[in-house]
């Protein structure tokens, strides 16, 4: 509302008020997306990992150069799993200069999130304010590469392999972002993705999970159908943060 009200402003008394919103998502054109539809009414196969789920999975993979990473509905319930499968209680060293997602997946995580200062030109946490934030209390550290900004990647891994704790990184805003070459998804012990509408990558709704390596992913994927195993049993307490056919 405040940017609207700065924007009316400057326009010129009587001139006809349009508002101009900050993002608006790049769309496709319609007739590219039909197909896709018709192919799901074809398949009758709505959700639970469905054909254009795997495919969408498949090439996300490939695209943005990791091994394993798990499609989810959003990324709040990306982070929700995340660090419900990293089987984790305790302090979690976060940003306090990010997105609200970030904070309150740790809570409803029962975790407590303990916020290090942020570097004042990148607006990333500050490896120096982390190593101080750190208690015998700390279980995780959660970064943000915000804007899209690779964090100090280097520094934070020293300083969690020191403690012998994970890096989960909400790496919402850097879907693509390479780092010396190398995606930045491919640093710490998994990063979350947020595909909603207002992202550079968009399902709508939509997120995935990047995890270091198979067992992970194979959690997060139980993790994310309720805690289903196989065809009939739960091995641990899920929820459901499946992504539709509709949506992939
Ligand atoms: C957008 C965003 C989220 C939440 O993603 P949703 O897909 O909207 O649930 C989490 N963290 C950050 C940093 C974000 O910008």
């Amino acid at each position: 509302l405040e940017f609207r009200r700065v924007l009316f402003r400057s326009c010129r008394p009587g001139a006809r008020m349009t508002p101009v919103y900050v993002t608006q998502p790049c769309m496709p054109p319609l007739g590219e997306f039909i197909p896709y539809l018709e192919t799901i009414w074809r398949n009758k196969w709505l959700s639970n990992a469905g054909p254009v789920h795997e495919q969408l999975e498949a090439e996300l993979a490939q695209y943005l150069g990791v091994e394993h990473i798990a499609l989810v509905a959003n990324g709040m319930i990306a982070l929700t799993i995340a660090l419900q499968a990293l089987e984790i209680a305790g302090e979690v060293i976060t940003t306090p200069f990010s997105f609200v997602a970030t904070s309150n997946a740790i809570l409803a995580g029962g975790l407590k999130p303990v916020f290090a200062d942020v570097d004042p030109i990148t607006c990333n946490l500050d490896p120096d304010a982390v190593e101080a934030a750190i208690t015998p209390h700390t279980v995780a550290i959660l970064p943000v590469h915000c804007f899209g900004r690779p964090c100090d990647t280097v520094r934070l891994a020293a300083i969690a392999e020191r403690h012998g704790i994970p890096i989960l990184y909400d790496a919402a805003h850097a879907f693509a972002v390479r780092k010396s070459g190398a995606s930045v998804l491919r640093e710490g012990t998994m990063s979350t993705l947020s595909f909603h509408a207002t992202k550079v990558f968009s399902t709508c709704e939509g997120g995935a999970i990047v995890c270091r390596d198979k067992a992970l992913k194979d959690r997060v994927t139980s993790l994310r159908n309720f805690g289903f195993i196989d065809q009939e049993r739960t091995g641990m307490i899920g929820i459901n943060g499946k992504m539709s056919e509709v949506h992939a």
